[in-house]
Parts: structure tokens; sequence; C-alpha cells
């Protein structure tokens, strides 16, 4: 097929999630023509379905409640939640992150986000998670408004697929269509990758962490590693290649038919969001929290705590999962996309229905229990009076159940108590989802994506998952702070670059 050529951009960004949405705001923003190319038929990358927390210090939601806090004491505290990778990290991408981020939240309230907390998480020294209202879906609402506002042209269904170098700088991306059509999308100004992570490509997995982990079943199926494919043909060098995020066990989302599938394609503007917020200020915790549980949440990960105090892991065939001395979740993460259930009876129930025995966090919420699940989540959530009778619930065999429980009865270590009284429960399925890997392209603290050398490659800049530059993000939030700050700045500084006049494709 003919290749065929779009002139008409100073800026090209590869991505329409959090970070690409970003750039291309900010690079429209400094009057750039700006286009977003994204391989998906939605904008929602890895930020759409998030849990929606950023981590930010010196927030006016901070002052109200009279919270001291800095930039530096954050940046002290991410750096403990590096740990072992402080010694290799870039300090001053991750002073970028800590001392921009407040700004970003600003940035991203001005468009018309409302934000939830802070909540505090350990280690942080103080409260810091800001949760969006009403779920993560609503990054990627406002940041497309903003970005047509703006201008900007989206295209979805178009996978950057090639870099295209003029004189040894990055002018344009070759794409590939859905249906095969090749175009090159020439940058008069610059590119900026913004394509996320590669949890989903088995290939890259494989080379760069292991084969075991290269079966774990990825969250966002677009999630391939082109960015770094693409820049490492151009020199550029992937940091932290073989760090990636321990699977966590999951619950599926809130189902998108019914009342929660409306309440999930509400916009999330003002008129949705004020009220959350002040019923969540005002209201009973458990009449919000029945509300919350439909739309605010999206993957909520079961406790492992669950499993200390006696609550079993049974596959889909009703066989026992959780005696094998392996940790949880890769249990979990060996079942695959069929997963399992946890099943526990009344007593766990009610240890797990009040502070401090949270079944999952939620954001904004916070903290779910039992019942907040039996109440809202019926999706995820069986009971029944007997053994037999929860096995017909869940669609297992009864006497493959029954022999587990018994099994794991006799078999039972100190601290946790057989599971002897219903009604029973079982939450599920429950699979271990693989949520990201952490190996971006090396970036220099404007955002240029770095060659051999560490020197710059002209005319390429990288955000996001895809220009994560060796740092840790450990701690919940970060990672979205990172997306959102990384992808403004590059944007920015991509609308600034020199002109280049456009030639032909090479
Ligand atoms: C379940 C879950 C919960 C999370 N919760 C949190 C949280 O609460 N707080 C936090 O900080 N972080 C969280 N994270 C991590 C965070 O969501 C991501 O790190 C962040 O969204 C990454 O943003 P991004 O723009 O780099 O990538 P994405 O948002 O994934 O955007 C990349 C986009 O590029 C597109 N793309 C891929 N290849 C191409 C190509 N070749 N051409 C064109 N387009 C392409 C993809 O389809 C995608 O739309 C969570 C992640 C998951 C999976």
């Amino acid at each position: 097929m003919p290749i065929t050529q779009r002139t008409d951009y100073d800026v090209v960004v590869v991505g329409g999630g959090g970070s690409g949405l970003a750039a291309a705001i900010a690079a429209a923003s400094e009057g750039a023509r700006t286009v977003v190319l994204e391989k998906a038929d939605e904008l929602r990358g890895s930020t759409g379905r998030s849990v929606g927390s950023i981590a930010a210090s010196a927030t006016p939601d901070q002052q109200r409640l009279g919270i001291d806090d800095s930039a530096d004491r954050h940046l002290a505290d991410y750096r403990v939640l590096s740990g072992t990778l402080a010694a290799t990290e870039n300090i001053e991408l991750a002073k970028l992150l800590t001392h921009n981020v407040t700004d970003t939240l600003a940035w991203l309230r001005g468009m018309g986000m409302e934000f939830f907390g802070p909540v505090g998480e350990a280690p942080h020294s103080a409260p810091r998670l800001h949760n969006v209202l009403p779920g993560s879906r609503s990054y990627i609402y406002h940041l497309e408004r903003k970005a047509r506002q703006l201008g900007v042209t989206i295209e979805l269904g178009v996978a950057g697929d090639r870099l295209v170098q003029n004189a040894g700088r990055v002018s344009g991306v070759e794409t590939c269509g859905a249906d095969g059509s090749r175009v090159v999308y020439s940058a008069r100004r610059a590119v900026v990758l913004a394509s996320g992570d590669f949890s989903a490509s088995a290939e890259l997995k494989s080379k760069w962490i292991d084969d075991r982990v290269a079966r774990f079943v990825p969250v966002n199926p677009c999630a391939t590693g082109d960015a770094q494919r693409m820049a490492i043909e151009l020199g550029g060098q992937v940091l932290n290649a073989e760090v990636f995020d321990v699977p966590s066990m999951r619950l599926a989302p809130p189902p998108s038919e019914g009342l929660f599938g409306l309440l999930q394609r509400l916009a999330p503007r003002r008129y949705l969001t004020a009220p959350i917020r002040w019923g969540m200020a005002h209201l009973p915790n458990w009449l919000i929290r029945a509300l919350m549980m439909g739309f605010v949440t999206t993957y909520l990960s079961p406790r492992e705590a669950l499993f200390d105090a006696g609550a079993i892991l049974v596959d889909t065939a009703g066989r026992l999962r959780s005696d094998s001395p392996e940790n949880i979740n890769l249990v979990v993460a060996g079942l695959g996309e069929e997963g399992g259930y946890i099943i526990g009876d009344r007593a766990l129930y009610r240890k797990f229905s009040a502070d401090p025995c949270y079944v999952a966090t939620a954001p904004g919420v916070a903290f779910a229990y039992m019942p907040d699940f039996r109440r809202s989540r019926k999706d995820v959530y069986a009971e029944a009076s007997t053994l037999p009778e929860l096995a017909t619930e869940i669609g297992v065999p009864a006497a493959t159940l029954s022999k587990s429980v018994a099994a794991a009865n006799e078999s039972l270590a100190g601290g946790s108590a057989p599971l002897t009284e219903g009604p029973f429960f079982a939450l599920g399925p429950v699979r271990a989802y693989l949520l990201q890997t952490n190996g971006g392209l090396a970036v220099s603290t404007d955002l240029e994506v770095l060659g051999a050398d560490d020197r710059p490659l002209p005319g390429l800049y990288a955000a996001g998952n895809a220009g994560q530059g060796g740092l840790a993000l450990f701690g919940h939030g970060h990672h979205l702070g990172w997306a959102f700050t990384s992808g403004r700045i590059a944007g920015r500084n991509a609308a600034r670059s020199a002109i280049t006049p456009i030639r032909a494709a090479s």
C-alpha cells in the first residue's frame, strides 16, 4: 500500500492516554498545531482504567485541613518508597515530579475535575492522595474536551509504528491503520511518545523480565511498548526494563449495563461531582459508599489479610489453591483469565465488616467492607447458607468445594479459624492483572529522549510510562502524577522546538 503524508502538524503525539492528552493540551496552548494518534478505537489507556489517585503536597485540600506539608518532604518520602532503586534513580527527575505535581493538580482542576481527599498512606508523612471524582474516566473526559476546544486533532485506530528522521532530527511518525494503510504524520517541531508501558507485550516481557511474567494478563491490551521499540531503533535506552508491579488480585470492575452502567456513562461534570463531594462530607458513610461502589470503583483489590484470617482461594473447578507456599497474588496470577474465588464464612464476614478490617481500598470511598460488596456489588459477591448452595451460586462442583474447605480446615496455620459456620460467601471471580511495567525511555529533565552518551535525540520527547526515565514511581498516586506532569512539560517543550522544513518521508 502506498504511504501518504499528512504535513499539517507542528507536534505529533503518539498515544491518547493521560500523558499524551496532557502533552497535546500543553502543545496546543503554545499555539502548536497538534495531532494525537491513538491505537485503540477509544481514548482511555491505563489512565482511564486506573483507580485515579494522585499524590501531591501543599495542596489547598491539605491546607483546608491544616496539614503542614511541602514538596521537599514529599520528595524525601518518595525516595523512601523507591527503596533500592533510589540509588540509580535520577533525583532531578524525581524532583521534577514532586515539585510540579501540585501545579498539575491545579491545572487538572482548572479543566473542571474535582478531587476528594487527601487520604493518608504509609510511609507518606502526610495525607497526600487526591482521588478524582467520580472515577478515572473523568481524566480522559476532561482532557479530551479541553484538547478539542484547543483545536487538537484526535485520530483513533491509528498506531505509531516507526519514527521518521530528517537530517538527524525526528520529523514525523509513520503509522499503521486498522486496514493496513500507512500514513506519515509530519511534525514540523517535535514528536512526543506517550504510548504507555509494555505490560501487554509477551515478547518484550519475555525479553526484559521473564517468561512467567510474559504470561501475566495485562489490564490494558494496547500497552505493547511501541514507544520503547521505536526509540530504541534510533538509539534510545530503556531504563528499569526488568521492574514491574507484582500482579495484584483484583475483582472485575462494576458491570457496564443496568444502573451501574448508567451511572458510569454520566458525564463527570460539576453537576455530578459537586453533590458527590458534598455527600462524602455530610451523608452517612454507608449510604455514600453504597452509591460510590457502583461507579467510582475500577478494579478493586482484595487484601491478603483476608487469607491470613482464614479465607481460602479455590479455582473455577472448586479446587483449593491457597495451600501453596507462594504469595497469594502470584497464585491468582497463575490462574490466568479464569481466575478463582475467595471463600469465607460468617465469622470472616463479620470480622471484615468494620474498621480496621477493610476488604479493599476504593478510591474516594477509601475503604470497602464486606457489607459494601453484599449490598452494591452482587456481580462479584455470592452468599448461601451451605457450601453446596454456594457452589451452585458460583458454578463450581459442590463436592470439590466442600473437599477444599475441609482440607483447608484440617491444615490450619496459627491465627486463622476454620470455615465452619454459614452463611458462606464467595468473592470473585478474582484475577491477578499485571497493572504495568516500569521500563521507560531515558529522558532529560526537559523530557527529551536520550540516546547514546545521554545526548538528546533531536525532535523527540517522551512522557508517562513511555518516558519513565528510570523513576520507580512506587506508592499510590505517583504514576498518574508523572503521566500528567511529564506530559505537560514534554508538550510545552515540543511546541517550543525549532521549526524544521518538511521533506518527503525517509
Ligand atoms: C488498574 C490500574 C489502576 C491504577 N491506579 C493508579 C492510581 O490510582 N494512581 C496512579 O498514580 N497510578 C495508577 N495506575 C497507573 C497509571 O494509570 C499509569 O501509570 C498511567 O495512567 C500511565 O499513563 P500513560 O499516559 O503513560 O499511559 P496510558 O494512559 O496507557 O496511555 C497510553 C496510550 O497510548 C496508546 N498507544 C499504545 N501504543 C500506541 C501506538 N503505537 N500508537 C498510538 N497509540 C498507542 C494506548 O492505547 C493508550 O491509550 C493504575 C494502573 C492500572 C492499570
